[in-house]
């Protein structure tokens, strides 16, 4: 398990991380969320061991993980990070970049597990591509192999997903958080996606001003939001009597006290989001189809 007990961290005399305590069991998968800049890539660094804490500890299985005052090397190896911005070798190809770590003693072993990470990661035909001439989101895919190929014990990404198109992402939303699961690896996901969260993650972390603001199941939070920036992370939301209710909570009734005029409607696939208001106040509701801007409609609560 990794236990994080009360670690505080600065970049100088900033402080970005407050006093932050968690825990992720192996084959688990913890989702860090928060606005940019709420210190997100910097708990990941520091989680791998890439800057010395001003307080607290981190610790894997009651060994310390410990930053470069006390490491020549940075990192553990069984940690495993990918960065926002990550590095890989260009002139050479992808099945060489996914197999860099692996050890060529046992070269059709390599080969099999290369094959199988090519598989996960959806890029078997450019098993033999130069990496440079990948487009970014290969690319990203290629580091997400890297990464899983040694099977680490702790897999750190920030923010996987995020140079991958919608195409491809779903399914290797799925390849990767299986294969992770399947061989028992503890995971910290730092996102702005609630795709990679609901379905995913197994405990949610919402850091805001250095601090965690909300840790619970994705589904508890979703639920019960008790906060409008958590509310925020999954959907448009109004706050009425001082409640969080999502939009898609909303719906038009015959009567109520809630008499709405409606602005606009965007179509988002499934349904409509309406914009209305009550006052002066804008409101926001789904709607399975559009509503003409100007009429006047009545709004409850769903069941
Ligand atoms: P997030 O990943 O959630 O967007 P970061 O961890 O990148 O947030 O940044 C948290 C805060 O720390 C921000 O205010 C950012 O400007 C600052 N910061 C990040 N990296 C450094 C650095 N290397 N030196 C100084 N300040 C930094
Ligand atoms: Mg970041």
């Amino acid at each position: 398990m990794l236990q994080v007990k009360n670690i505080v961290f600065s970049y100088g005399k900033t402080k970005v991380l407050n006093d932050l305590s968690f825990q992720v069991e192996a084959g688990k998968c913890l989702a860090v969320i928060g606005e940019s800049g709420s210190g997100k890539s910097t708990l990941l660094k520091v989680l791998r061991g890439e800057y010395d804490l001003s307080g607290g500890r981190v610790l894997w299985k009651d060994e310390d993980i410990l930053g470069p005052k006390f490491n020549l090397v940075i990192g553990y190896d069984f940690i495993k990070y990918v960065a926002q911005e990550f590095e890989l070798e260009p002139y050479i190809s992808v099945e060489e970049n996914i197999g860099q770590f692996l050890s060529n003693f046992y070269p059709e072993e390599k080969q099999e597990r290369v094959t199988e990470l090519l598989g996960v990661v959806e890029l078997s035909e450019f098993a033999k591509t130069k990496v440079k001439l990948l487009s970014g989101g290969q690319k990203q895919r290629v580091a997400l192999a890297r990464a899983i190929a040694k099977q680490p014990e702790i897999i750190l990404l920030d923010e996987p997903f995020s140079h991958i198109d919608n195409f491809k992402k779903q399914s290797l939303r799925r390849n990767l958080f299986s294969y992770m699961k399947d061989k028992n690896i503890a995971c910290i996901v730092a996102t702005h996606d609630k795709e990679d969260v609901l379905g995913y993650a197994d405990k949610m972390m919402v850091l805001d001003e250095n601090k965690i603001v909300a840790l619970d199941s994705p589904k508890q939070l979703y639920e019960e939001p008790k906060l409008p920036l958590v509310a925020s992370f999954f959907g448009e939301f109004n706050i009425i009597d001082d409640e969080i209710v999502y939009a898609n909570r909303l719906k038009v009734v015959d009567i109520s006290d809630l008499k709405v005029i409606v602005r606009r409607s965007y179509f988002k696939g499934d349904c409509y989001l309406i914009e209305g208001t009550v006052g002066t106040n804008a409101i926001f509701f789904e709607n399975a189809s559009k509503i003409k801007t100007g009429a006047q409609v009545f709004l409850g609560q769903k069941k």
